[in-house]
């Protein structure tokens, strides 16, 4: 059984320190499930939500990325998304959102991550019961249109938690670019997205995997994740990114490119770098005023795909965490989270993520 009350970090404003508080546990519903946490790693927006970048409603709990093992189950939280039984011990990640399943996006067209009745982990009010809506505490309460999957034996909790937001962001995306193998692509950005993009692209057999960042450290250890090419571009202008990508492509371009930097101005050389017919995902504007001035008429005469992926499906989770399982002796997957620090600590561990050194920190409540 659960204690009575638990311990959170809780943002009451954006950019101040976040305050550890304590709040009574709720009782768990009809197809609910509460968890006790143990990692949840910090996600770059987590940190955009903390500096006022993006829409945060405080009270919070921030933190989404998250892995727990189960405490109790409510009546009827049986399977999970891969119809596998649950019993109390278990350990479990869970989508970001808890959408309703009936309205026009979740039932027509299939855009669950825009339901009219969405609730996302880490980025709800905690205001009110259950209150533990966030991975920065020692509970999280999983609400009934949540998806949870069970993490497999062979991965550790650090290597599962960003599976629920970097890596099944990333597979999305992966779906989007319909990346076949022999394809080139270009990885915009070397960051936890960009880790997974790499690792996908070399899994998939795909020819070209090009990663382009400012960070020198994080480009040489993307090799290890399956970056074929690396190309710094701190002193680089946008025309000599187009002729080295070509010259790694036979000329051509690459086949995609996944923007995973969450930096609008690189997206007009990254549309420069495709070949005709080439895809384009947009990953990380996700702030407003990512504003960037392109030729319209490129996208046009050379029959280019511009798409934003948003979020994730139920079945994008599943699969990154079969991925894990699965690509677990090809990729060091654990070396992704390079520090950890204790609830205690939570404003260290943020300024530690803030700071762009650490490719994913973790905290362990
Ligand atoms: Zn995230
Ligand atoms: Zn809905």
């Amino acid at each position: 059984m659960a204690k009575a009350t638990a311990r959170a970090a809780v943002m009451t404003k954006t950019g101040g320190d976040l305050e550890i508080r304590e709040y009574p546990l709720p009782r768990v519903e009809k197809g609910a499930i509460l968890v006790r946490i143990t990692c949840c790693t910090i996600c770059g927006s987590d940190v955009l939500a903390w500096q006022g970048k993006k829409k945060a409603p405080v009270p919070m709990i921030l933190g989404h990325e998250i892995v727990g093992k189960i405490v109790e189950l409510g009546e009827g939280a049986v399977y999970d998304s891969g119809n596998r039984m649950l019993k109390v011990g278990d350990r479990i990640t869970w989508t970001i959102m808890d959408n309703c399943g009936k309205c026009y996006y979740c039932r027509e067209k299939g855009l669950m991550m825009k339901c009219l009745h969405l609730k996302k982990y880490g980025h709800d009010s905690c205001a009110d019961s259950p209150h533990f809506v966030g991975g920065f505490a020692e509970y999280c309460y999983i609400t009934p249109g949540t998806c949870v999957v069970k993490v497999p034996d062979q991965l550790t909790d650090e290597e599962a938690a960003p599976a629920n937001c970097a890596l099944a962001t990333v597979v999305a995306g992966w779906e989007a670019a319909d990346l076949g193998p022999f394809e080139n692509v270009l990885i915009q950005g070397a960051g936890a997205l960009g880790f997974y993009a790499a690792a996908l692209a070399k899994h998939h057999g795909c020819g070209r995997i090009i990663v382009t960042d400012i960070l020198g450290h994080r480009l040489a250890a993307i090799k290890e994740f399956g970056a074929t090419d690396v190309i710094n571009t701190k002193n680089m202008s946008d025309d000599e990114l187009v002729r080295a990508v070509r010259g790694l492509t036979d000329g051509f371009g690459a086949d995609a490119v996944m923007e995973v930097a969450g930096v609008p101005a690189i997206v007009p050389a990254g549309l420069k770098c495709l070949r005709i017919g080439g895809r384009y995902i947009e990953h990380g504007s996700t702030f407003p005023g990512a504003n960037v001035t392109l030729d319209f008429s490129e996208i046009v005469f050379r029959c280019l795909t511009v798409r934003g992926v948003h979020n994730y499906d139920t079945r994008h989770l599943q699969r990154g965490v079969d991925f894990l399982a699965q690509a677990k002796g090809m990729f060091p997957f654990h070396k992704l989270v390079t520090d950890r620090f204790p609830l205690d600590e939570i404003n260290q561990a943020m300024n530690l993520a803030r700071s762009g050194k650490a490719i994913r920190v973790a905290v362990i409540p």
